[in-house]
């Protein structure tokens, strides 16, 4: 039988316990505060050092006015060279580059040493950045000096055929801007006005900067007829190919990534591919896929986004009846592919191509990433200076290189 008075005792021992704990927590708790407003302010206090550092930097350089920035001369001919510092017009800013990542599309330009609707060489490149405002034009309202921001490479125009209709990807007047490769870029006013967002504190800029590659992800996805559910074979393991399969992934589709590389296995897997075929040879691709479908009868979905006129022609064979298909890469100029009429026909396949991004993508794409749905740590695998961008892309096209690397101007 319990004794009351061990019982009462207990009970008071059990209650001091309990006050004791309390207290405890409590100054536990004070405590980690204390130390986390220290350490927050500690943090602010050098922020606001490093900001006004570049912030001086920045100003002497304006007031020089030269700057670091790689100039394209020719087939794999850069060069890090002075260059007047762009200063802004009314409407325009200047943004001091964080970060600009490697591209697929520069890559192109960096071998062709052109780019047909865009770069003329000797020219300035680049064209995914994200960085901090240090120049605001007349008129320019919302972006005060310091603003962190991401500008697009791009603007339409609002007013043409295409603008009304919701399609500001085919814009008439689609305005590019490149010269991210550099310490600092100019935005013109038309992408100031409609494609330059702020960023978030808890968003590293290098992270912002894939802004425009995701946005062109999520345009190709959406355009894909896609629903919850949907078996979606996406060709290509390259930036845009992951990309495009993560958002798939997040959306609830079963995706499966079709590869080349041994690296791409393990992105594709790690991004959300239900499943991975992993092959060089176009009549296996076809039938592996297939083989992951319900009596073969092939996927809902099916993306390219390599931009070969084969696999154009792989993706239109890996659809079942009443599928879409997305031809996503964008293939070589003057190219053509053959497909089997009677295929399209009786089987009701949807034939779809998506380029670019327009002003609505981009903002959801920049939303993933600030809801940190997206990690870009996962494509940009790795770091450079200005001073070795060369070496970056040549490493890249021998395909050795990293998913996408972050230049780093001013380093
Ligand atoms: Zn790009
Ligand atoms: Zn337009």
């Amino acid at each position: 039988m319990p004794d009351p008075v061990k019982r009462g005792r207990t009970t008071v021992e059990d209650v001091l316990q309990v006050g004791r704990s309390t207290v405890g927590d409590v100054l536990q708790i004070g405590r980690n505060t204390v130390e986390e407003v220290l350490h927050v302010g500690r943090s602010t206090v050098e922020e606001v050092i490093q900001v006004g550092r570049n912030t001086v930097e920045s100003a002497r350089q304006l007031r020089q006015g030269t700057m670091q920035a790689a100039v394209l001369h020719g087939r794999q001919d850069i060069r890090i060279e002075d260059v007047p510092v762009p200063r802004a017009a009314p409407g325009e800013l200047i943004v001091r580059v964080g970060a600009a990542l490697t591209c697929g599309t520069d890559l192109k330009v960096f071998r062709r040493g052109y780019h047909a609707r865009m770069i003329v060489p000797p020219a300035l490149f680049g064209h995914e950045l994200a960085g901090t405002v240090v120049e605001v034009g007349e008129g320019v309202e919302g972006f005060p000096n310091g603003s962190r921001v991401v500008a697009l490479n791009s603007a339409p125009c609002g007013k043409c055929y295409f603008c009304i209709h919701s399609q500001e990807n085919l814009c008439d007047d689609l305005l590019f801007n490149n010269g991210a490769y550099a310490e600092f870029i100019r935005i013109p006013e038309r992408i100031v006005a409609k494609n330059t967002l702020h960023i978030p504190d808890h968003v590293p800029l290098e992270h912002a900067a894939l802004t425009e590659p995701l946005a062109c992800a999520v345009h190709g996805f959406e355009d894909s007829r896609p629903y919850p559910g949907a078996t979606v074979a996406i060709i290509g393991g390259g930036p845009l190919g992951l990309m495009i399969l993560h958002v798939a992934a997040l959306a609830g589709c079963e995706v499966i990534a079709i590869v080349k590389h041994d690296g791409q296995v393990e992105a594709a897997r790690q991004l959300g591919a239900a499943h991975v075929v992993q092959t060089t040879s176009i009549r296996k691709a076809i039938r592996e896929t297939r083989a992951l479908t319900p009596k073969n009868r092939g996927v809902d979905i099916a993306i390219e986004a390599v931009g070969v006129p084969e696999s154009w022609e792989e993706a239109v064979e890996m659809v079942r009846k009443g599928g879409t298909v997305n031809f996503f890469g964008g293939c070589a100029s003057g190219t053509k592919v053959q497909l089997e009429t009677n295929r399209l026909h009786y089987s009701e396949i949807t034939l779809k191509a998506t380029f670019h991004h327009t002003p609505e993508t981009v903002r959801r794409a920049f939303g993933l990433i600030a809801a940190k749905k997206i990690r870009p740590t996962d494509y940009i695998t790795g770091e450079a200076p200005l001073s070795r961008l060369q070496q970056v892309l040549r490493h890249m096209l021998n395909r050795g290189g990293d998913i996408k690397t972050a230049i780093i101007p001013g380093h």
